[in-house]
């Protein structure tokens, strides 16, 4: 590999982020936390081998020895390994959360798959993955005409696409483009209808919001993308941007400010926010749920995004005996649904969905929430897998339905 190549790459790491690297004591007691590690018990995945190998690297290229004795050359396989490992993460968080000397986790595993990106080291449905938003604005190789048909599908009514509006829900590819999710879409728009807010879709116009890019460790495009999203919505005028989407919230709220510089002119919301505010407002009016309902917090909508309380209180309304599953909230345990580990590896995809699931087995639930459409889609296919009677239904499809309007 390229010498000045990989230098100038692990240069982009921050000073503080080589002293959090150097600092990883390798203790491990963030290792008992990770889905990863527990669905696979592969020493690469944990966050502390990670993390000495990305040291090691380091000082290859720009360690003290290396400045007095010149930098030794990084091998091919020495970058598919630290591929293999920051890969094989959901990048969840949680080991951010365990962390005794308050590592950034979530940042550097980050900067470690650019790291990899830049190296021309991703794995191979991830470079696909990245292609594809290159060539389409999706990572699902679809035509952007595709992107309002679950509109159709669901015969939705009123699915406007205005050139000025205060609301613009952007719905986000997973939500758009898979058919699991399309009647979370029919139930956010239909409740916009329903409270007769002046909103818009961006329609054709939209691009994927970054988020698996940022994943893929593309930043430079991700910048593109959120320019290109900012610049459209805010020719619309618009004042709040409604998602549904638990990745695309934490990439306009708290990383298109760091990508663009400055924030954009509009407040973004989680669609569970704006239904919790007009559930409490009392804007809308349901019947409550009967039956054993829980909320998985989805981990980019929780501890990456600090959305936490918004969703029970609205199941206070929902389903007022609404149970909580073990860790939750902050320390919520990944669904494995997050960090494009779909791609990367799906068999771990499919072990850590089931050991959530079985938590949710053992409380009796009948009814799975979540309000992520990567969430929504991992426990179906776990429940397919596994065989479960739990039925699976994001927080805003279970209000649609009790509002009557699903
Ligand atoms: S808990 Fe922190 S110090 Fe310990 S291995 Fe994990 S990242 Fe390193
Ligand atoms: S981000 Fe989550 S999956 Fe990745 S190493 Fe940390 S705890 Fe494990």
């Amino acid at each position: 590999m390229e010498i000045e190549k990989t230098r100038e790459s692990l240069r982009r790491f921050t000073r503080q982020q080589m002293m959090e690297l150097d600092t990883c004591a390798h203790c491990a007691l963030c290792t008992e936390k990770c889905p990863a590690y527990a669905g696979s018990d592969v020493p690469n995945y944990a966050p502390g081998i990670r993390s000495s190998k990305a040291v090691k690297l380091y000082n290859k290229q720009l360690g003290l020895r290396a400045r007095f004795l010149g930098p030794k050359p990084v091998t091919k396989e020495e970058i598919a390994d630290l591929a293999d490992s920051a890969f094989n993460c959901t990048l969840c968080g949680r080991c951010m959360e365990t962390c005794p000397f308050g590592l950034q986790t979530h940042e550097l595993w980050t900067s470690v798959r650019r790291l990899v990106h830049d190296l021309g080291g991703s794995l191979p449905n991830v470079k696909m993955l990245d292609e594809m938003l290159g060539e389409y604005w999706n990572p699902y190789g679809l035509d952007a005409d595709m992107r309002l048909d679950w509109a159709d599908y669901t015969d939705l009514e009123d699915a406007p696409v205005k050139d000025q509006a205060e609301v613009a829900y952007f719905v986000g590819c997973t939500t758009a483009f898979k058919g699991a999710n399309h009647e979370v879409a029919y139930s956010i728009a239909s409740i916009l209808n329903q409270q007769k807010e002046d909103w818009t879709l961006l329609g054709e116009d939209e691009w994927c919001c970054g988020s698996p890019l940022l994943l893929a460790g593309n930043e430079e495009r991700t910048r593109e993308f959120a320019e290109h999203n900012v610049q459209e919505l805010e020719a619309r005028g618009v004042k709040k941007v409604i998602t549904g989407c638990a990745g695309c919230f934490r990439v306009f709220k708290w990383e298109y400010p760091k990508l663009l510089g400055s924030s954009p002119n509009f407040e973004v919301i989680h669609a569970v926010e704006y239904l919790r505010d007009s559930l409490v407002q009392g804007g809308l009016k349901l019947e409550p749920f009967k039956g054993k309902v829980a909320y998985h917090d989805p981990c980019e909508l929780s501890r990456l995004g600090g959305v936490i309380d918004a969703p029970r209180e609205a199941l206070k309304f929902i389903s007022p005996g609404y149970v909580e599953l073990p860790e939750h909230g902050m320390d919520v345990r990944c669904c494995g649904g997050g960090g494009l580990l779909q791609a990367a590896n799906n068999d771990l995809r499919l072990e850590i969905v089931k050991q959530r699931l079985d938590q949710a087995e053992s409380l009796g639930v009948e009814v799975l929430t979540s309000a992520c459409p990567a969430c929504k889609l991992a426990f179906v296919d776990g429940v397919n897998a596994n065989e479960s009677d739990i039925e699976v239904l994001d927080i805003l499809e279970l209000a649609a339905k009790q509002l009557g309007l699903l």
